[in-house]
């Protein structure tokens, strides 16, 4: 079994006035919120499929459907958790997890401390295992014309269990 295993994770969500803007576990202030069936935070669901694809376990919709009421509006970190688990449960741990946001709008670097300590704690993991880096699209495209953010992410696990 080779003991190291690379996972990447992609999401999109639309960006609607009235919802809660929820990036990385951490509310951020904004008159507009990501669209969807949870919270709707994009990046951890891209960390979530990054960690499930690390371990070949497939993807987030096939562990928590869309259209499961169980999941309707819930806070995505409980699913990072369940993710952590699972890794754990398969003989994984993470080596590192790298994540980017696209957002042309508002600015969210301020915040990465907050979502690097929650996610590092929702996958009982050291601080210092998680980055957390931002960009614009320079005004291009859905993410430039402020229509929705998108969050892709890297991760590395390793064999845990011999
Ligand atoms: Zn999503």
């Amino acid at each position: 079994m080779t003991p190291l295993r690379i996972g990447s994770g992609y999401d999109v969500h639309r960006l609607v006035a009235g919802r809660p803007l929820v990036l990385g576990g951490v509310t951020i202030p904004y008159h507009m919120g990501l669209l969807g069936h949870s919270d709707a935070d994009v990046l951890v669901h891209a960390a979530c499929d990054a960690l499930l694809g690390a371990a070949g376990l497939g993807d987030i919709g096939s562990h928590f459907p869309d259209h499961c009421a169980a999941f309707k509006d819930i806070y995505s970190i409980t699913l990072l958790s369940r993710c952590g688990d699972l890794l754990r449960d398969n003989g994984y741990g993470l080596v590192n997890l790298d994540a980017t946001i696209f957002a042309q709008s508002p600015k969210v670097m301020p915040y990465a401390g907050d979502m690097v300590r929650t996610m590092s704690q929702a996958l009982t993991v050291g601080a210092d295992q998680i980055n957390i880096k931002a960009t614009t699209t320079e005004g291009l495209g859905l993410i430039g014309r402020g229509d929705g953010i998108a969050a892709s992410c890297v991760v590395l696990i390793e064999r845990s269990v011999k």
